[in-house]
C-alpha cells in the first residue's frame, strides 16, 4: 500500500530527526531529534506509534516521578492581544 501525505497528497516521504512538543494541561516536554517520516513537498511529520508511545511515557517520567531531564528552559507565555499594546 502507497503511502500519501494526508495534507497534501504528495507520495515522496524522506526519514528525518525533528523536535517534538509533547503538551499535556499546559506541561510541555520537548524532544529532539526524534525520527519521523517527512513529507518532501509540505513538510508534515508523521511519527510511528510507538516513538509518541515512548515520548509520552518519558514525560511521565519528568512530570510524575521527577526524572531529570537533559536540559531545562524558561519559556515565556504572550497572548497575541497583548502583543500589539507593546509597540
Ligand atoms: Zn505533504
Amino acid at each position: 500500500m502507497e503511502k500519501v501525505c494526508q495534507f497534501c497528497g504528495n507520495k515522496n516521504f524522506k526519514n528525518a530527526n525533528v523536535e517534538f512538543t509533547y503538551k499535556h494541561d499546559n506541561q510541555l516536554l520537548l524532544v529532539k531529534n526524534v525520527p519521523c517520516e517527512q513529507c518532501e513537498f509540505c513538510g508534515e511529520q508523521y511519527f510511528h506509534a510507538d516513538i509518541l508511545k515512548k515520548i509520552e511515557q518519558e514525560f511521565n517520567e519528568i512530570y510524575l516521578r521527577g526524572k531529570k531531564p537533559f536540559l531545562e528552559i524558561r519559556v515565556p507565555i504572550q497572548n497575541f492581544s497583548d502583543i500589539r499594546k507593546a509597540s
